[in-house]
């Protein structure tokens, strides 16, 4: 028996998840012909997505990281965001596709859209793995969108509870939550 099977069951599973992912890089590689794209990985939940979707986007690429903190563990957002780790160089003039792994609330992106957007960026543009829109706080633009789902608590494909089941190869969802 896997570690995982006592308390996490497959809500979509890899094979799935890997098809929807290569569509979005094959529409991303369409949208953004003869530019230069920076993707913006938003630590940690969007780790594994971004690195699925950058093979899978057919074009010269940057790829640059950005640690959020918006959950203090458990299954509810606060609210508050804080960058803990910046990109490493001025994103000022260059086409920025943030990554993330969910937008639950919003609150998080919606932060990250205004701060980014102070860079002045020659264009903005997010692409989400999961929307729940049953949760919503704010609206946020979502250009490219994997999956929408229900208010279920999920894990795994970068996304974590209290840190762990991020490396699980397809998104589950926690046994009894
Ligand atoms: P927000 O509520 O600000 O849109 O989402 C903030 C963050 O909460 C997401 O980036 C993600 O890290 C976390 N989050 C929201 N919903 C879930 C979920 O169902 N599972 C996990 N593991 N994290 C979630
Ligand atoms: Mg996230
Ligand atoms: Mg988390």
């Amino acid at each position: 028996m896997a570690f995982y099977e006592q308390d996490v069951g497959i809500h979509i599973d890899e094979q799935k998840l890997q098809a929807r992912v290569r569509e979005l890089g094959a529409q991303i590689t369409r949208d953004y012909q003869g530019k230069e794209l920076t993707l913006i990985c938003v630590l940690k939940g969007s780790a594994f997505f971004a690195m699925d979707l950058a093979r899978y986007v057919d074009l010269p690429l940057t790829i640059e990281f950005l640690g959020v903190s918006s959950y203090q563990g458990g299954t509810e957002t606060t609210g508050e965001v804080r960058i803990t780790t910046d990109v490493s160089k001025p994103m000022a003039g260059k086409h920025l596709l943030v990554i993330e792994d969910i937008i639950d609330t919003g609150l998080t992106m919606s932060f990250l859209l205004e701060n980014l957007r102070a860079r002045h960026p020659a264009s903005l543009k997010v692409c989400s793995l999961l929307e729940k829109p049953s949760r919503a706080r704010t609206q946020v633009p979502i250009d490219y969108k994997g999956f929408v789902i229900d208010d279920v608590f999920v894990v795994g494909y970068g996304l974590d509870y209290a840190e762990r089941y991020r490396n699980l190869p397809f998104i589950g969802l926690m046994k009894g939550k």
